[in-house]
């Protein structure tokens, strides 16, 4: 056996050395050969962006399976917000296994389950009464959204927005706006989904008000309110590019649901917990939501989803109309009471503010003298980079060649955009400076080496 093969394979957690580390190209021959077993066992339409095995991670440092460290600047799509396999989650996970694995929710109830709805209920914006239920995706949980704001309402139809990602299930493909690579050759859709403008102010120009008045003009003539149960909309565009609206936009959005009986759903599947520097991004917009969606950063990868909102809305569904075998599963809840603890009292919250004053001030001097950036955007610790060619259209390839460049030298950033024109920067909030500075390092130079690429 080489060398490689027989080195141990570190714990993950905050105690794995807190280091970028080539010691091989990326991907290493035991990358390659997991990926060659990947391609031959797991179906084609299963992509992965950076090309390793995985074998630990914590901290902000994902390492493979040849002993490369990289900085992680995804989170696995802003999932271990609270830092991979940490201490918390792991005595919580274990301590539960070791109790009970499942009864099913609908069968056997359980204390943890009852406690992160309570949680929800308490952290979601809105000092009114709320009621959660719990699922096992962020899909599955927009999916249950609209099925209780449809009973609700007793009205069918639902109002999603350009740019808008919901998920890949049959009904959030309908929701989901981007054709490639999430919908092509899979329809038909769900019907009675219309789509709306959203606000986009590096594109339209338009103010929060104005983008508004737009929306609810196509929402007014194309479905009319007296048909529409919901619109649901992410307070921060999460695939579709990190979008933030204008000031104005999602209040009079949501001003206008209310004075229609519609229900305002906020998607915040990507930007909820800590993420943005506020537990919600509707706080950031000064809105309170009827229903929130949220998942990925809810329980530090364990799969758990949840719908909270508004008592009377949430109780509209007879009994049984909701739940699922997994729903609310006991390990998933255990990892996300011990998530909720971390975001609480390790200062997490702040944690995002400061890790998103660092990134907005070495994106912007990386924008700085440099036209193919066309803007910096995002709130605290979700922040992106648009990229366009010389004539100010979207610029793919570059978003792609850097990223690329970025992953072989050691550092994990992930693309988002409609036009796939857009870096995202969603690193773990237990990421420290020294390592969140080396990856905008490598990230820079990345950008820098390829307009002389592009100059030579
Ligand atoms: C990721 C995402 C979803 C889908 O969540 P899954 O857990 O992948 O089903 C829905 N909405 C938003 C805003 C997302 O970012």
């Amino acid at each position: 056996m080489s060398a490689v093969e027989t080195q141990a394979i570190p714990l993950g957690g905050p105690g794995l050395a807190q280091e970028r580390r080539l010691v091989t190209a990326i991907p290493g021959p035991r990358s390659r050969d997991l990926l060659a077993r990947k391609a031959a066992a797991v179906a084609a339409g299963v992509g992965h962006t950076v090309p390793i095995a995985a074998v630990a991670a914590g901290g902000g440092v994902v390492v493979d399976a040849d002993g490369n460290s990289l900085i992680d600047l995804g989170s696995g799509i802003a999932v271990t917000s609270v830092g991979n396999a940490h201490p918390r989650v792991v005595e919580a996970v274990q301590r539960q296994a070791a109790q009970f694995t499942h009864t099913c929710f609908m069968i056997s109830p359980y204390e943890g389950y009852v406690e992160v709805a309570e949680a929800l209920n308490r952290v979601t914006p809105g000092a009114f009464e709320k009621k959660s239920a719990l699922f096992n995706s962020g899909a599955e949980a927009v999916e249950n959204a609209v099925k209780i704001a449809r009973k609700f309402t007793g009205r069918q139809a639902v109002v999603a927005f350009d740019h808008a990602y919901h998920g890949r299930t049959n009904l959030t493909m309908a929701l989901t706006a981007k054709s490639m690579p999430y919908k092509s050759g899979f329809g038909p859709f769900a019907a009675e989904v219309y789509r709306a403008p959203a606000s986009y102010p590096l594109r339209d120009g338009l103010s929060g008000e104005a983008a508004a008045a737009r929306a609810i003009d196509v929402i007014e003539k194309q479905v009319g309110a007296a048909n529409l149960a919901a619109v649901i909309i992410e307070p921060i565009q999460g695939e579709g590019g990190f979008i933030v609206p204008a000031e104005g936009f999602l209040p009079a959005i949501a001003a206008w649901c209310r004075d229609n009986g519609v229900v305002f759903i906020a998607d915040e599947v990507q930007t909820g917990f800590a993420r943005t520097g506020a537990m919600f991004a509707s706080e950031l917009f000064g809105v309170e939501p009827d229903l929130v969606t949220t998942a990925k950063g809810i329980a530090a990868g364990l799969p758990l989803a949840a719908v909270t909102g508004r008592a009377d809305i949430m109780d509209a569904s007879h009994v049984g109309g909701l739940g699922g075998t997994y729903g609310g599963n006991p390990i998933a809840c255990a990892a996300a009471l011990a998530s909720f603890e971390a975001f609480e009292n390790d200062g997490l919250v702040e944690r995002a503010r400061e890790i998103g004053e660092v990134l907005a001030s070495r994106l912007e001097a990386m924008r700085a003298g440099d036209p193919r950036i066309a803007e910096v955007r995002g709130r605290g610790a979700m922040m992106a980079i648009e990229f366009v060619d010389a004539e100010g259209r979207p610029d793919a390839a570059l978003a792609g060649a850097v990223a690329r460049a970025s992953i072989a030298n050691g550092v994990i950033v992930l693309t988002c955009g409609t036009h796939g024109n857009v870096i995202r920067f969603l690193p773990p909030l237990s990421i420290g400076d020294a390592l969140l500075h080396e990856g905008l390092d490598v990230v820079a130079a990345a950008l820098a080496a390829n307009r002389q690429e592009v100059n030579s």
